[in-house]
């Protein structure tokens, strides 16, 4: 497994290096995501507009059950501090928040057990139930409902860690 974790780690650095130029900061959402995220780490935050999401289509992958992930259409997806969303979502606040939330796991865990968690959560719980995926729906929750902003990089270290 930690062979394949390092495997799809060397492919995210690929795909986010021959984005580079099309990657949008996020320091401009400093205002709709007050409280939720601070300046200083959205100015380290990127998203880019893609036609398709960039997802590591190994064989060894479709043989240990991922399959259905690599297929099914998302409406966005988070590589590192880098998140890929299709042009139809760019004005999508709730989906840029969940996806800043994953960039926040990502900070919070590190890349490798990043991957390790959320492939073990995929074949364990399913897509929709990831406890990963939950976490960025409740955030995307909280926001939509207006309650009180939870500085989330607070909130998952508690969670995570
Ligand atoms: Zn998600």
């Amino acid at each position: 497994m930690s062979n394949l974790v390092a495997k799809i780690e060397n492919w995210i650095d690929e795909v986010l290096e021959s984005h580079c130029e099309q990657m949008v900061p996020c320091k401009p959402f400093a205002s709709y995501f007050d409280g939720y995220f601070s300046e200083k780490f959205l100015a380290n935050c990127f998203y880019v507009v893609a036609p398709e999401l960039p997802k590591p289509d190994f064989p060894e992958l479709r043989d240990a059950g991922f399959g259905s992930f690599i297929d099914d259409d998302h409406a966005g997806i988070t590589y590192k501090n880098c998140y890929f969303i299709k042009a139809e979502q760019e004005d999508n606040l709730y989906l840029h928040l969940h996806e800043l939330v994953h960039v926040s796991q990502w900070h919070i865990l590190g890349a490798e057990k990043f991957i390790a968690t959320y492939m073990d959560e995929l074949l364990k719980y399913g897509y929709e139930d990831a406890p990963l995926e939950q976490m960025a729906k409740a955030f995307e929750y909280n926001y939509a409902t207006q309650a009180d902003p939870v500085n989330v990089i607070d909130a998952l270290r508690d969670e995570l860690t």
